[in-house]
């Protein structure tokens, strides 16, 4: 059996995006592998944090995972903080990693921005705390969006550095999964754009704890183009929307993508159902799709959230378990690297 690991920070309630793209496919993967999802709070800090909504945050995310299907019986739910192994990993893993590697990423300059010699040195040292993450499990399969393909792609290169430095065959590199049509969602304010927990606009996402009015309002407001919906003239030998019609209308369809994957269906079959009708009405079923799919999630997260101690114990429940599968890893990297046992 491979082994899972994947984690979300709490710096917001979840999204669609964190739904479609990360959440709902660890639920299905939890016959297949054994799991550790992390709520990673060391990661969400590299941008300032008010205490109280992290702490509000964390069990948020936490019911989230639990309400979408997470079975705490066989996977692991713990806080990144919690298990003190990656940190610790960190350190070892920064000393490998590369200044050019890290100048490099891409996350790290878009979430800079423009004052960069303002930015955190933890927000630039974000990928490697992620490898130490994944790492420190030895995790085999990492199922992550499209944003993250860059930073597995180091936490491999990392991997493959330690080991050769002090030829060792110690870590694992771990490979990617990336999910399936909705590893990306888009903002529904700007089609070039994914939707994201620190969009500054929540018309920009819609969250798995908005109830029903909401969501309409966001898909009613969401930004689309006057002309009526594609037909199957967009589509490729192989079912896909061709590069070029994506680019002319990226908003449209990245609603038709959010249709697609709610419905459990290929884009090429809502865009033959939908063809030629006006979005006014494509938007109105996309949001009784979007209702059904998250309202029940929504309501059991509240329900979940009504009893915080019930979800702290569930964490350090999965942070014990946590400590007691990374622990061993992390000595033996310690020994590889010449410290002595304390
Ligand atoms: P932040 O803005 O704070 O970075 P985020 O929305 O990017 O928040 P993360 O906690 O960084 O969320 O990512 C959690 C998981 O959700 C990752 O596996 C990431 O790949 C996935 N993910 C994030 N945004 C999207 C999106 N728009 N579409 C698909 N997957 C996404
Ligand atoms: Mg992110």
């Amino acid at each position: 059996k491979g082994r899972i690991f994947s984690g979300v920070q709490p710096t917001h309630t979840l999204h669609l995006g964190n739904y479609l793209g990360a959440v709902r496919n660890w639920v299905r993967m939890q016959k297949e592998f054994e799991c550790i999802f992390c709520v990673v709070d060391m990661h969400a800090i590299t941008l300032f944090q008010e205490p109280q909504a992290l702490r509000q945050n964390t069990r948020e995310v936490t019911a989230a995972f639990m309400a979408s299907g997470i079975d705490v019986s066989h996977s692991i739910i713990f806080a990144q903080s919690q298990n003190r192994v990656h940190a610790q990993l960190a350190w070892i893993l920064n000393c490998v990693a590369r200044v050019g590697w890290l100048n490099r990423m891409t996350q790290f300059k878009e979430k800079a921005g423009k004052d960069r010699e303002n930015a955190s040195v933890g927000l630039y040292t974000y990928p490697v705390l992620m490898a130490a993450d994944i790492l420190g499990y030895r995790a085999t399969h990492v199922p992550v969006g499209e944003d993250q393909k860059q930073h597995l792609e180091l936490a491999r290169d990392i991997a493959q550095k330690f080991n050769n430095d002090y030829g060792v065959d110690c870590l694992v590199p771990p490979a990617p999964v990336i999910g399936g049509p909705a590893a990306r969602v888009m903002s529904l304010r700007d089609g070039t754009k994914k939707m994201s927990k620190s969009d500054p606009s929540d018309y920009s996402r819609i969250n798995m704890t908005d109830d029903a009015d909401t969501i309409a309002l966001k898909l009613r407001k969401a930004k689309t183009d006057p002309a009526p919906l594609p037909g199957a003239e967009v589509l490729d030998a192989k079912g896909a929307v061709t590069a070029e019609a994506e680019a002319a209308r990226p908003e449209a369809y990245n609603l038709l993508a959010i249709y697609a994957a709610l419905s459990d269906r290929e884009i090429g079959d809502v865009i033959n159902q939908f063809a030629g009708r006006e979005f006014s009405a494509f938007k109105r079923e996309l949001t009784d799709l979007a209702v059904a799919v998250l309202g029940p999630i929504g309501a059991e997260m509240k329900r979940l959230l009504a009893h915080p101690g019930e979800i702290d114990a569930v964490l350090s429940q999965g942070a014990a378990r946590a400590r007691a599968l990374s622990e061993p890893v992390l000595k033996e990297i310690e020994e590889v690297v010449g410290f002595l046992s304390a």
